[in-house]
């Protein structure tokens, strides 16, 4: 809830409306857990909040919105993954990955993923549902709980399809923005591609946030269809061409350059004659491109690509002008890649 909407409420609730600005203080500044710990709110309207929240649906108690920490895990480097619980008893991925004065977050826009990509734990055990906006914020504010840091980026590259998660996605973006602080341009969104989606997004931005201003991350992962369909099972239904033709429409409509993703597995698609052919597709497009070299997951064997042939499809692009940098994996010895630590979780639980 926005300042505006607890403005609402409190009206409706019958108190004063200066409650409103105590409750989003107390929310989103001091990242209260619940009702019952805002103690400046009169001691009867909180017993009466928390009574109601025992016997309404949706619980009136569930509006503070927050995820209970299943399992915390911290990699040398400072990495720290979350296991949070939704109340209706799902889990997901946050993880706080901390460089120097930034902050980043990784959130989820899904628990689970319907996208299927080979190479990805999430994709692995398909779409649970989506998160409710209350539901992404709140990873924001575990990860500032638990790191006692302010996040200086978000990035949802957690688990999930944001595009598929849209309207929940840009409320979200509003609320980090509007009632946390944050500025669009320390936020980014990555999508693998959801057919005519792209130009939605640009123009829901506009109208839902103003202006779009955040990043904008598209996981390609390879250059040419062929390639990128064996990888990305859903990319059957969406041709690279046209992938491309929307991203440079979101790019008209925006005005924002557009970044691509490009996961590196070894032999499949690091060789130079990949690099090459990515290099034309993206010729006088006003692009980066970000490598991300495979995290292992236990359910295939692609292969880490070797650091020479990462160096060398680095400046194999960068020789034929595209801009390029490659991510560093972090964390990885707490619990491998990305959604790792939630699929080891589920397995045990199974297992009794
Ligand atoms: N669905 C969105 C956002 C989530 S994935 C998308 O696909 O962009 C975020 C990024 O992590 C994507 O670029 C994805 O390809 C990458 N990724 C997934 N599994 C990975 C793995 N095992 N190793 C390295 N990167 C991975």
């Amino acid at each position: 809830m926005s300042l505006q909407d607890l403005q609402g409420w409190c009206v409706q609730q019958g108190q004063p409306g200066f409650r409103a600005k105590q409750l989003h203080d107390w929310i989103y500044d001091r990242g209260a857990r619940s009702i019952d710990a805002i103690t400046v709110l009169p001691k009867a309207w909180r017993e009466q909040l928390q009574a109601s929240a025992a016997d309404s649906s949706p619980a009136v108690g569930d509006w503070i919105g927050r995820s209970r920490e299943l399992l915390r895990s911290e990699a040398r480097d400072g990495t720290v993954k979350l296991l949070l619980g939704t109340r209706d008893g799902l889990s997901l991925e946050t993880v706080g990955i901390p460089s120097g004065d930034r902050l980043t977050v990784c959130i989820s826009s899904q628990v689970g993923c319907p996208m299927a990509c080979r190479f990805c734990a999430t994709g692995k055990g398909g779409l649970q549902r989506s998160l409710a906006v209350h539901e992404i914020v709140d990873q924001v504010l575990a990860i500032r709980e638990v790191m006692e840091r302010r996040p200086s980026h978000v990035v949802f590259m957690g688990m999930g399809e944001p595009l598929l998660n849209l309207e929940a996605v840009l409320a979200a973006i509003d609320c980090l923005c509007s009632d946390l602080g944050m500025a669009q341009r320390q936020i980014t969104v990555s999508t693998v591609g959801v057919p005519a989606a792209l130009p939605t997004l640009a123009e829901r931005a506009l109208e839902r946030l103003g202006r779009a201003q955040f990043t904008l991350a598209v996981s390609l992962h390879a250059p040419d269809q062929a390639l990128r369909q064996r990888l990305i099972p859903t990319a059957h239904a969406y041709p690279i061409e046209q992938l491309l033709e929307d991203c440079r429409r979101y790019v008209a409509i925006t005005g924002r350059r557009v970044s691509f993703e490009y996961i590196l597995l070894g032999g499949l698609n690091d060789q130079p004659r990949h690099a090459e052919a990515l290099s034309r597709l993206l010729r006088g497009f006003q692009s980066h491109v970000n490598l991300i070299p495979y995290n292992p997951i236990e359910e295939e064997d692609f292969r880490r690509p070797t650091p020479e042939a990462v160096e060398s499809f680095r400046r194999n692009l960068q020789e034929r002008r595209i801009a390029v940098s490659v991510r560093a994996s972090r964390g990885l010895d707490a619990d491998a890649a990305c959604g790792q630590l939630r699929r080891r979780q589920l397995q045990a639980s199974s297992q009794g």
